[in-house]
């Protein structure tokens, strides 16, 4: 009997959605929600999670708060934070999909598992093998000459990793564009990253144009579920071709290894559904010779935290990070500290847990909806 009233468990899940406010007018679009995630144990701590979902993969902070709120508390109310993988796999039985929300409560539940050790997150997973790890920015404002300068500012900075989102000026234009990042930037690897935007028909011919500019490599050209495009690509080229919206999972990741889809893949925490799922794809990539990058879709430094703690504990994750959210694009964050980076590095948090602290009043500030 005491036994039961003594056990650890959750008390409390609460969820916000906050406004994503971008500097100046930007091209990342002020009204789209994130859902900043808290979880209350019965030993007084606090774990925050973090979800951006993006509407194209099928999510929205509002199906993603409504997830939380409903199917995922039912699950971990009661609970005890630190089972993560029989909660990770309870979550899964519960919800289909909804990776951002799972993902959101389950870095929650690492957050609390590392303040009650006072470890930081990467030392539950094993231990760093990198301290810090290289800033890519991604030029992407319709204004490049603006993105020029950027670009330049960064480097100056130390900043070596450049991504062009390809595929949407024009092929003429696309070429052009790397042409003057690469006179900008010369000490700098330029990437290049479609986000599905070529036909199959097209992509060959499209991608052979850039194949000789010593790009790092070209990132998903065509759509998910034009594999079979993709894997052409990736045998014909000499660029290494990156596979992200193709790839979610560890099984995704598994078909990719057996279809030789592509030569590296990109890992988003709101893509597998948190650490464990994100690690497990790392794993099977790993094996298959294929090394892996931190990517993201619109998150801030809560989620971006969690993803610096699992690139740190996993030498797979070689690629570098895009985590310039925070520094370069929120007008404001919910996090008291800013976000460690340094030298076009980001620095791997060291504090206990995420070993971020929120911000309560800027959380206020920039909260739309206020549940549960
Ligand atoms: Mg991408």
């Amino acid at each position: 009997m005491t036994d039961r009233i003594d056990r650890l468990r959750i008390t409390r899940i609460e969820s916000a959605i906050a406004m994503r406010r971008a500097h100046g007018s930007g091209t990342i679009a002020a009204t789209v929600g994130r859902v900043i995630v808290r979880i209350d144990t019965s030993d007084g701590l606090t774990g925050l999670g973090e979800a951006a979902p993006w509407a194209p993969f099928g999510n929205t902070a509002d199906t993603t708060a409504a997830a939380l709120d409903g199917p995922l508390r039912a699950v971990l109310t009661g609970a005890d934070p630190s089972r993560i993988a029989a909660l990770a796999l309870a979550m899964d039985h519960a919800l289909l999909g909804h990776p951002e929300a799972k993902s959101a409560a389950e870095m929650a539940l690492w957050d609390i598992a590392g303040r009650r050790s006072g470890l930081p997150v990467h030392a539950l997973l094993g231990g760093a093998v990198r301290e810090t790890i290289p800033l890519s920015f991604s030029i992407a404002d319709p204004e490049f000459d603006a993105d020029l300068d950027r670009a330049r500012a960064f480097a100056a900075e130390g900043v070596r990793l450049f991504k062009v989102k390809t595929g949407f000026a024009g092929e003429a234009e696309d070429l052009r564009r790397l042409d003057r990042l690469r006179a900008a930037v010369p000490e700098a690897e330029l990437r290049a990253d479609f986000n599905q935007g070529l036909a199959p028909h097209a992509a060959m011919r499209v991608c052979r144009a850039l194949d000789g500019l010593g790009l790092g490599f070209i990132e998903q050209p065509v759509p998910r579920g034009q594999e079979a495009a993709l894997a052409a690509l990736a045998a014909a080229l000499a660029t290494p071709v990156m596979a992200d919206e193709s790839v979610y999972s560890a099984t995704e990741m598994l078909a990719c290894a057996r279809g030789a889809w592509a030569d590296c893949v990109s890992i988003k925490l709101a893509k597998a559904g948190g650490l464990l799922a994100a690690r497990a794809a790392d794993a099977v990539a790993e094996a298959a010779g294929l090394p892996t990058y931190g990517g993201t879709l619109w998150e801030g430094g809560i989620a971006l935290a969690a993803a610096a703690h699992l690139i740190a504990a996993s030498p797979n994750m070689s690629l570098g990070c895009e985590f310039y959210m925070p520094r370069y694009v929120l007008a404001r964050d919910v996090t008291a500290e800013p976000f460690p980076y340094a030298g076009g590095a980001v620095r791997v948090p060291a504090g206990p847990g995420l070993g971020v602290t929120l911000d309560a009043q800027a959380l206020a500030a920039e909260t739309v909806a206020e549940r549960g």
